[in-house]
């Protein structure tokens, strides 16, 4: 599939950034990010004891009974429906990070084209669709639907022969799909990755003698890619004091340049508008907005304020407002911002800055956030998933329909698996991952001792 895709060539890249906005450049990147990410997956495949092969051989002579043979593997759970969304048109789409798990775990996958860029749909679908005839996988490995009504998508949710479904998108779509899921009369899994706001905390000692570089380090995080991520910084805490005082005059300023950006589509950009108006019909300000454009489809950069205290009380503050913003949050004090943390609902990502001596001081605060989210980044930014093995990209609930899996890396493949059991099965019926001699040579767990040989 990836050699397929590369071979699709410019027009890939042409018809995608026709179709989104997105400047080639970014594209190119975006590509090479999918073509990695399906060999990666084929690596980890070939490697093949992500199978989690267990074996607890037969004890004939056991007392009071004997102990029978018992082995488990990991087997594909069957055909998934995939959803992909508007912001990764190529990473979290057709041949993205869920279809890639799916298909890696042994899945058939049917996928949802998504209506805003159904072109590029159409090339990678096609890309897929080669390679299966390449390599001489069965008729219907892949397949995929177009339509711009959440009917056809339901459709895929409501058939009875589909297994899972891998979602990544808005909170509304991926709850619907999940709601939906859990109404069918079998009811399936939904791995639904949506949005969140990614909270980052700043301690006082990392804002005394870093405040100018992290609010840098900030604004480009919030307004890259016109802040269509959902790994966007959207909340930022800190506890008041001259430092941040002027940490927020510094991101203010740095805001106050960035230029408007064109958003994925109109709907997109609207409700990003809506999203910092309902922000400031509940009593949260403005401190600074970018540069104007005067495009229907553009959006300025947008700095909001609040205090902890708004915070605590009103839970709105903290929904995704997806686009180019980001509301700093300041807490009269260390308890305050304790509470805040507290409050917080599930996220994909948290992060601390801070120096060693904050770390220290603050270490609960890390305790505290490992319970709210999926990753935990100290002295970064959230923005920017590394594609690999021990890549954690989900987190609580409503981040995420499920907290146990992620959306990216290797370990996304375990979505779309389900542990079989085979009991005193003769070795010529086991799969070959579970036979006596090991034939493919993978690590197993054999009598609780971890092996290869
Ligand atoms: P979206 O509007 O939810 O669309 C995603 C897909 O779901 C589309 O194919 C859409 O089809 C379908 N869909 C939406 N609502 C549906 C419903 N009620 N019933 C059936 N199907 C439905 O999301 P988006 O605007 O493309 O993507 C942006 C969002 O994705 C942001 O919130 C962002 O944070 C999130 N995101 C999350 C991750 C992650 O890994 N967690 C990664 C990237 C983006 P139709 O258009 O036909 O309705």
């Amino acid at each position: 599939i990836a050699d397929e895709i590369m071979a699709l060539g410019d027009p890939l890249i042409q018809r995608c950034s026709e179709e989104t906005g997105l400047p080639e450049v970014r594209l190119t990147g975006e590509r090479g990010r999918t073509v990695g990410q399906l060999r990666l997956f084929a690596q980890f495949v070939r490697e093949g004891s992500w199978v989690d092969a267990r074996i607890d051989g037969a004890e004939p002579d056991r007392k009071p009974v004997p102990r029978p043979d018992v082995r488990s593997m990991m087997k594909p759970l069957g055909p998934v429906g995939i959803f992909g969304a508007s912001n990764f048109p190529l990473a979290f789409s057709v041949a993205g990070g869920d279809t890639t798990s799916a298909l890696a775990a042994g899945c058939t996958v049917v996928v949802k084209a998504h209506p805003a860029h159904p072109g590029t749909c159409e090339l990678v679908g096609t890309a897929i669709l080669n390679a299966v005839r390449r390599t001489g996988m069965p008729e219907g490995t892949f397949s995929m639907v177009h339509g711009p009504s959440v009917d056809v998508g339901l459709a895929i949710v409501r058939h009875p022969l589909i297994t899972a479904i891998g979602f990544t998108g808005s909170f509304k779509g991926g709850k619907a799909i999940f709601d939906e899921a859990n109404r069918r009369k079998v009811p399936v899994p939904v791995y639904a990755e949506m949005g969140s706001t990614n909270p980052v905390f700043v301690l006082p000692r990392a804002l005394t003698l870093h405040g100018e570089a992290i609010s840098m380090g900030l604004a480009a995080s919030v307004t890259q890619g016109v802040g269509q991520f959902c790994t966007n910084p959207g909340i930022v805490l800190l506890e008041h004091s001259a430092d941040a005082t002027a940490f927020k005059a510094g991101l203010a300023n740095t805001i106050e340049q960035t230029p408007a950006g064109i958003m994925l589509t109109g709907a997109i950009r609207n409700n990003f508008q809506k999203g910092v108006e309902k922000l400031l019909a509940s009593g949260v300000s403005i401190s600074s907005r970018g540069q104007a454009g005067s495009d229907g489809m553009v959006a300025s950069a947008c700095l909001l304020e609040a205090s902890a205290r708004s915070f605590l009380e009103d839970h709105t503050l903290e929904e995704e407002v997806f686009g180019p913003s980001t509301l700093v949050v300041t807490a009269d004090n260390r308890a305050e911002l304790t509470d805040a943390a507290q409050k917080l609902s599930g996220h994909l990502t948290a992060t601390i800055h801070g120096t060693e001596e904050d770390l220290t001081e603050y270490r609960d605060l890390i305790g505290l956030l490992e319970q709210k989210v999926g990753r935990l980044v100290i002295n970064g930014y959230p923005t920017g998933v590394e594609v690999c093995h021990s890549m954690v990209h989900g987190g609580p609930y409503p981040s995420t329909t499920d907290s146990r899996s992620t959306s990216v890396g290797t370990a996304a493949i375990f979505r779309f698996v389900r542990p079989v059991c085979y009991q005193n099965f003769p070795d010529s019926l086991l799969p070959d991952e579970l036979k006596e001699g090991n034939p493919l040579k993978i690590w197993r767990l054999v009598n609780g001792n971890r092996k290869i040989d």
